[in-house]
């Protein structure tokens, strides 16, 4: 049955390249008229593609794409009541901006007068009434992303998609023109496909929002959605600033994270892997004694209304949002109330924790150097004679602002009895296990708050002491800025 209520709908989308790539996969949306959807994931998720086939640039190889409830799919761009403003906005330069707004209604053979009318209409939408005869060259910037704006609203497109259309802007003029853009969307009534990959523009633009990785949609929502209710880990690393942790159900209500035991409202099996997402504002700093997890204050931070408090605790940095101060340096312990705790099934056992970095910008766990250095896992950097890490436009990274992840999977961990093994990472204690089948799979807790879940087919004890050898050809590193 048709919906009209939906524009566009897209069913079951795939877009495999030649070389094989599946650059989108099984995608799956509604778009209402008059909505403002963003698609929102990391550069290279597939965000692009998605926009050029909803354009008629490029065909899916599988599914369909309705307007109106009717098939599209092969219909040229031009056939299209949809408009496209590209993240570099191409205009042309040795024309005015009357005649780079013109142009494709000059191509439809529009009256003169017509024309003339329509192109002073959408300056002034854009806020460049009289820009007719300047050349693009005197034009800033956020002036020649309006004039593309401009261009693409001309033709009174009934969908006008944007693709990152403020990625080359400075901060604030890209502030600006996010309010300009909303304003402009509220104005036509027209109906936005939106592609950014930051979260905050996605949060403060956006009727819904749909997070994107690897090809794949993570979940579709409001931004209230996507920020409170995450539906997996990627969800909420990618939006906010939330604490990730993870850790095992130690109850059916109970969870154990971030070396400490919580009670959350989530009834989730005894035993099973998860992730915990508590959101900054969710935490309490409180006298040591009455913290459920303690920890060391490393940074406070006055943000307008709050404070941002950042402490150390065990292997976490755990990022407090706090109307309080706090001393930096000082012991404080840490209480989250059962309702700020978002308990997601872990979708697999893999570890993943964070790592530090050392002067000489190798990596350490746990007081030990690791084989590899961040040279190596930045593209394009290297280390000058002032021992500063330099990126591959030559400008100086601040090692604050880079944390590194490793990834490993439980059954490349190995367990041995034999804790001052010269090979063994860290220590721990074993607190849980059960048999999968063909293994054991345990949780072992460690010292510096960090649980790691091996596999391994012998059985071990619940209390055993045990060395975590991780091999450095098994550790696989993540940079996050
Ligand atoms: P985004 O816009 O989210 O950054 P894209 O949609 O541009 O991502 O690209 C998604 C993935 O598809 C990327 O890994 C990109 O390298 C790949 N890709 C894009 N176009 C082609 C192509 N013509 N052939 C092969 N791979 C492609
Ligand atoms: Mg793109």
């Amino acid at each position: 049955m048709e919906n009209t209520e939906n524009i566009i709908e897209l069913k079951s989308i795939s877009r495999t390249f030649a070389d094989g790539f599946k650059a989108v996969e099984d995608f799956n949306l509604e778009v209402k008229r008059g909505e403002f959807v963003t698609f929102l994931g990391p550069s290279g998720c597939g965000k692009t593609t998605t926009l050029r086939m909803i354009a008629g640039f490029d065909l899916p190889t599988e599914g369909q794409i309705l307007l109106d409830g009717k098939e599209i799919s092969k219909l040229p761009p031009n056939e299209r009541p949809i408009n496209t403003v590209f993240q570099r906005y191409a205009l042309f330069p040795h024309m005015n901006i009357f005649d780079n707004i013109a142009f494709g209604l000059k191509l439809k053979k529009l009256p003169k007068e017509e024309i003339k009318k329509k192109v002073k209409k959408v300056l002034e939408l854009v806020d460049l009434e009289g820009f007719e005869k300047r050349s693009v060259s005197t034009l800033s910037g956020g002036q020649q992303q309006r004039v593309a704006i401009a261009r693409a609203l001309v033709n009174e497109p009934e969908i006008l998609l944007l693709d990152e259309p403020l990625g080359a802007l400075d901060l604030k003029m890209r502030k600006e023109m996010q309010l300009e853009l909303k304003a402009m969307h509220d104005e036509l009534g027209i109906t936005f496909i939106y592609v950014t990959h930051d979260q905050e523009e996605a949060l403060t633009m956006s009727d819904k929002i749909v997070v994107m990785n690897e090809g794949k949609i993570q979940q579709i929502g409001t931004p209230e959605d996507i920020y409170n209710e995450p539906q997996n880990a990627f969800v909420a690393d990618f939006i906010g600033d939330s604490n990730i942790f993870n850790g095992i159900m130690t109850g059916s209500m109970t969870a154990r994270f971030a070396g400490g035991e919580f009670r959350c409202v989530d009834d989730v099996p005894e035993g099973t892997r998860i992730t915990a997402v508590v959101r900054p504002e969710d935490i309490e700093v409180v006298p040591t004694k009455e913290g459920q997890i303690r920890g060391k204050v490393t940074s406070v931070i006055f943000k307008g209304i709050h404070y941002e408090i950042t402490v150390e605790s065990g292997r976490y940095e755990v990022v407090i949002q706090s109307t309080k101060s706090a001393d930096v340096g000082s012991e404080v312990g840490m209480k989250v109330e059962p309702d700020g705790i978002h308990i997601m099934i872990a979708e697999d056992d893999t570890n993943i924790f964070p790592v530090d970095m050392n002067k000489r910008h190798r990596l350490e766990f746990n007081g030990q150097e690791l084989d590899t250095s961040l040279t190596q896992l930045i593209k394009g950097s290297h280390r000058n004679e002032n021992h500063e890490l330099i990126n591959e436009n030559g400008e100086v990274i601040d090692p604050d602002k880079i944390h590194v992840f490793c990834t490993i999977e439980p059954e490349d961990i190995r367990m041995t009895d034999d804790v001052d093994d010269e090979q063994v990472l860290v220590e721990g204690t074993i607190s849980n296990l059960f048999y999968a089948g063909d293994h054991y799979s345990y949780v072992v807790n460690t010292e510096i708050g960090q649980d790691f879940i091996v596999y391994d087919e012998y059985l071990w004890n619940m209390g055993d002491r045990v060395g975590l050898i991780l091999p450095s050809d098994k550790m696989r590193f993540s940079v996050k800025k």
